[in-house]
């Protein structure tokens, strides 16, 4: 196991399975929509480029970049790039890494719907219900793993940007963000 790492949480092979079940779901749901698939980057390209490969239908897919995250707290929220599709009266499916406090993908809903999409969804990889914000309604419409109240890096999470390569999800070291 890599460095800093102290258990794997979800194997590649847990979350391949996983992809393909999402897969079937969401080739049926938008099978005559046509979709706008938008990431939001960076912590989704892993997941993205798995997921959209296991949507079996017509779409397209654009980017949304928002705020990185700071250590391990969410920090405030700006666009830093906006898709570039134009969505009005389209079908979106916005996929994320993870659904935590909530603050980032309120933000990109609202700034998606102002748009006036036809319908917007969200599938999210790992889903963290614990640490909802009080107040944030927001539900997730396909959620790949509910996952307890810990720090994970991989697939695509990083912590200070390092660990997105990893091909399965892990716990890090308390160590490695305490230091
Ligand atoms: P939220 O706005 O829901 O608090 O946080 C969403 C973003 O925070 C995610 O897209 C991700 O970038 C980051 N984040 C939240 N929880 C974790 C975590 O456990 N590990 C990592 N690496 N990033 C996280
Ligand atoms: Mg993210």
């Amino acid at each position: 196991m890599e460095q800093g790492i102290d258990k794997i949480l979800l194997t590649e092979e847990q979350i391949q399975t996983r992809i393909r079940e999402l897969g079937a779901v969401l080739t049926a749901e938008y099978a005559d929509k046509n979709p706008v698939i938008v990431g939001v980057l960076k912590g989704v390209v892993v997941f993205y480029a798995d997921m959209i490969r296991q949507i079996k239908a017509p779409c397209q897919i654009d980017f949304m970049w928002i705020s990185s995250y700071k250590g391990t707290v969410s920090s405030g929220m700006t666009i830093r790039q906006d898709i570039s599709a134009d969505i009005r009266g389209r079908h979106v499916l916005i996929l994320e890494d993870i659904y935590d406090t909530g603050n980032s993908l309120t933000f990109t809903v609202e700034h998606l719907l102002a748009k006036e999409p036809a319908s917007v969804k969200i599938c999210t990889l790992l889903d963290k219900p614990e640490r909802r914000k009080p107040g944030i309604t927001l539900q997730a419409d396909y959620v790949g793993f509910t996952i307890p109240n810990e720090f994970v890096v991989g697939y695509g999470l990083d912590y200070n940007e390092q660990y997105r390569n990893l091909p399965y999800v892990g716990i890090l070291k308390p160590e490695v963000y305490e230091k």
